[in-house]
């Protein structure tokens, strides 16, 4: 079969070696890829609702206007840096049109005097003229002139590229496909029962509506079209591999589970207690466990997995705990240590940083059984590490783990093992069944007794310097701290936002001159990364400038304080889980977020935080003010990013590809053509979870 649209952009006419460049950067390779990057869904151009100047309506919502292009004017300010703003004039009035950052650059290819289309959001201006924000503005030509209405896409760009030529070159990738056909995707019987516009045709109209009734018939095509084929690519995925495996049965809770017990220097709250009936219960069952528990930081979930792993040694079998980072893996093996106690269960600790000779060791007394507990990051997916008799697996803050991940590991055994997925992050349901398919989730409410308050407080950047100077009176007084801030490069364009290595550079060179400290960050190795945390965690580094690299476990108990730098760039979950890493000692801790945003809804935003301590009510705020989409992404999963379909939004939907993907997989002649539809795969995000 022709597959013309696994070949390159560059084949179309307008794009050589340098425009595929910026199309890359778009991550837009072939012409597979050019049709599946859909529009903005909330920017059509949709000249039925062209408005003059005067009659924008200053809601909020999209507006769409015509004018004539004034002048551009670039400007500055200390915070949101350079930034550029376009006048735009019709015969009934202005309108000011503001882009910051990299949209500035789609203000090259325009000059004074052109006639333009804006799309935008408008709000009060202090002038008379009217402030567009969310703004394109796009060159009027024959598409966009009077003559030709309907509606026009307008795309995600980077700098060098324009609408125009997106829009033409897409047109002549849909010529092609209209000439060469397009294979479907989702089983006729299925396009039939939800009366889903062809394939070819659902493109067209999501590219170049023919009309707004179009458009949503493309869209609702396109949405199931998504979810279906990742429901189908997550079965197909489980199938492979759990294939033909039994589980196991464990007995009831023994001696080893006792002896753990009481080798705890505390009691289990009433939360763990009924967190251990459901685990254990799921051991017991011969049916493999597949279980999230879901706790706020500082539950105390690590009991529950070393309460698992007892069980599992005590029954004769093997457990696995796989953490995100190497001193994280460390920390489990310190505290896994002194639970097994005087239990002579073997535990050991595998990463990328273990030595040779040991790794051998390490890997005989696995093959062996005589190894019960592995503890270790992802260096115990290597193939080479192979278990004798693998039952249980345990992955801690598992949204660092992709579904392949998961999937490696619990193919170690002979068994289906049992697995145990731990997580600070409170997943809604629908997200839990995408990401890990048929689970069952227990949540431990509440923490145990004897944890500190964690005072938290809100300030503006006017008190930036006090704050500071507050760091360092910690840091005299023999305690540690972090620094946090929203992005690695001033480059990542976000407006205003000071970047880690930044404020890095700029406290070292003022306020924490002569103090140790160091910068971490996500792009730096893992070995790397690993030295600066233990570097922090034996104290001997003062103060942490990082980015969110620290969010997950890690524990040390000296540090204090945390300041987080451009607070109002994350979400209120992901503040409580970063201030989750102080109050771990004796010391009274603090929280400082810093924001420039003056914004009455921001400040009260953050100012939820001062008053709440628990992270599910905080997730659940979340959820409310900034929307489903912006907090939970596939790809830190390891699945495709969806383009149109909203997890949490589009529930109906999904729950509805779930059962049609089971469906169109367990009938065999559906399920032959699901395959011949997937196998030459029109979408290459998917391709991925297919061909795992
Ligand atoms: P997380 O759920 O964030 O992984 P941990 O398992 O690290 O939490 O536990 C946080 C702290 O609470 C640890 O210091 C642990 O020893 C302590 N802890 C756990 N369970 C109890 C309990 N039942 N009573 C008192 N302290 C507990
Ligand atoms: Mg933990």
């Amino acid at each position: 079969m022709d597959v013309w649209w696994t070949e390159p952009v560059t084949v179309l006419k307008g794009i050589g070696k340098k425009r595929a460049e910026a199309f890359e950067r778009l991550e837009i390779h072939t012409l597979g890829d050019l049709l599946n990057y859909y529009p903005r869904t909330d920017s059509y151009i949709d000249f039925s609702h062209l408005k003059t100047i005067r009659e924008l309506a200053v809601d909020g919502s999209q507006q769409i206007f015509r004018g004539e292009l004034m002048n551009v004017t670039d400007r500055y300010s200390p915070r949101v840096r350079q930034y550029s703003v376009v006048l735009v004039r019709d015969d009934t009035g202005y309108a000011e049109l503001y882009f910051f950052g990299a949209q500035r650059y789609y203000l090259r290819h325009l000059k004074p005097g052109m006639a333009v289309v804006v799309t935008g959001r408008v709000k009060p201006g202090r002038s008379a003229a009217k402030v567009v924000s969310e703004a394109t503005i796009t060159p009027q030509d024959e598409e966009t002139d009077a003559s030709s209405p309907g509606i026009l896409p307008v795309y995600s760009l980077t700098e060098s590229l324009t609408q125009q030529q997106l829009r033409t070159v897409v047109k002549q990738a849909l010529a092609l496909a209209a000439e060469k056909g397009l294979p479907e995707t989702v089983p006729a019987s299925l396009l039939q029962r939800y009366r889903f516009p062809d394939r070819l045709t659902a493109l067209r109209n999501i590219h170049f509506p023919a009309s707004a009734a179009a458009f949503r018939e493309a869209r609702r095509r396109l949405v199931y079209e998504e979810l279906f084929l990742l429901q189908c690519g997550l079965m197909l995925n489980r199938e492979h591999n759990y294939d033909g495996r039994s589980g196991v049965n464990h007995d009831r809770d023994g001696a080893l589970v006792k002896q753990v017990l009481h080798n705890l220097p505390f009691q289990l709250t009433v939360a763990q207690k009924q967190a251990w009936q459901d685990i254990s219960g799921d051991m017991e069952d011969v049916k493999p466990m597949n279980r999230l528990l879901q706790g706020d930081v500082g539950s105390g979930k690590t009991v529950l997995a070393a309460l698992a792993l007892a069980k599992a040694a005590e029954n004769g079998y093997q457990g696995c705990i796989m953490a995100p980072t190497g001193i994280l893996a460390q920390q489990h093996l310190e505290t896994l240590t002194s639970f097994f106690r005087g239990t002579g269960v073997r535990i050991a600790l595998l990463t990328s940083n273990t030595k040779p000779a040991e790794r051998r060791e390490i890997l005989e007394s696995l093959a062996d059984g005589s190894l019960q507990i592995l503890i270790g990051t992802h260096a115990v997916l290597q193939e080479d590490v192979q278990f004798r008799c693998l039952s249980l697996v345990v992955t801690d803050e598992q949204h660092r783990f992709g579904v392949n991940q998961r999937g490696r590991l619990a193919a170690k055994s002979d068994f289906a093992p049992d697995v145990l997925i731990m997580t600070a992050t409170p997943i809604p349901r629908t997200l839990a069944l995408t990401v890990y398919g048929d689970i069952e989730t227990t949540v431990m409410r509440g923490r145990p007794p004897g944890r500190k308050h964690i005072e938290t407080l809100c300030y503006t950047g006017d008190m930036r310097r006090k704050v500071y100077e507050g760091m360092v009176r910690q840091i005299r007084a023999g305690r540690q701290a972090y620094v946090v801030c929203a992005s690695i490069e001033e480059s990542e364009g976000l407006e205003g936002v000071r970047s880690v290595t930044e404020v890095y550079e700029e406290l070292k060179r003022t306020v924490l001159h002569g103090i140790p400290c160091a910068l971490l960050h996500g792009r730096m190795k893992p070995a790397e990364k690993d030295g600066i945390m233990e570097a922090f965690a034996a104290g001997s580094v003062k103060v942490l400038v990082t980015t969110t690299v620290v969010e997950v476990g890690v524990n040390v108990p000296n540090a204090t304080l945390m300041i987080v730098e451009n607070a109002d760039r994350f979400g209120l979950a992901q503040l409580h889980q970063l201030r989750g890493r102080v109050g771990r000692g004796e010391h009274q801790s603090y929280c400082v977020l810093l924001t420039d945003n003056k914004d009455p809804d921001t400040l009260a935003r953050l100012t939820v935080l001062h008053n709440s301590d628990d992270g599910f009510e905080l997730a659940q705020k979340d959820l409310e003010l900034r929307g489903a989409g912006q907090l939970f992404g596939l790809r830190q999963h390891g699945l495709p990013d969806l383009r149109l379909a909203d997890i949490l939004k589009d529930t109906d939907v999904l729950l509805k590809c779930r059962k049609d993907a089971q469906e169109a997989l367990s009938k065999p002649d559906l399920r032959k053509e699901l395959l011949a539809g997937t196998s030459n795969l029109f979408d290459s995000r998917f391709a991925g979870i297919f061909n795992s």
